[in-house]
């Protein structure tokens, strides 16, 4: 093979190989409904959004409901591509779990009773009109989540 032959199967590899990235697809509000309490997905400043390394998009009403059907063993870890999160700021845009803030405000009332919402990096500290409320991690909001579900199924969800 010559040099620029080798080049150009370089660059098709790297094209192959971001064409089978699985990418978020936008969340349809009012028409889809959420892959773990089945409830209609209508607030687009809440929702979530799993996808797997086989490429299959799963969306959720909250992230709240993503926490969970990861808890409940839908999925296990090693088919796990990424987690996106609704921006509270910019509703109905996904973001990367790595690139959201959560914050909890219970004044906020999220569509599974979390009253958490995710925001865009920065976005908290920069825009005084958001609902306050205490900053909280990833870690933190699965914690958050484990509680609300010990204490009995949300309102309105599936087993
Ligand atoms: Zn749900």
């Amino acid at each position: 093979m010559t040099r620029s032959a080798l080049v150009v199967a370089a660059l098709c590899s790297m094209v192959l190989l971001s064409a089978c990235q699985p990418k978020p697809e936008p969340i349809r509000f009012g028409e889809e409904v959420c892959a773990y309490c089945r409830m209609g997905i209508s607030d687009p400043r809440f929702g979530a959004e799993l996808l797997t390394r086989q490429g299959r998009v799963y969306k959720f009403d909250a992230l709240e409901c993503m926490v969970e059907f990861e808890r409940s063993g839908a999925l296990s870890a090693e088919r796990i591509h990424s987690r996106w999160v609704v921006d509270f700021g910019q509703p109905g845009e996904l973001i990367p779990v790595e690139e959201a803030e959560f914050v909890h405000a219970p004044n906020v009332h999220s569509p599974m009773g979390l009253n958490v919402y995710a925001v865009a990096r920065g976005r908290y500290d920069a825009d005084s009109l958001l609902p306050r409320g205490q900053r909280v991690s990833w870690e933190e909001v699965v914690q958050l989540v484990q509680r609300l579900w010990q204490s009995g199924p949300p309102r309105g969800s599936a087993p």
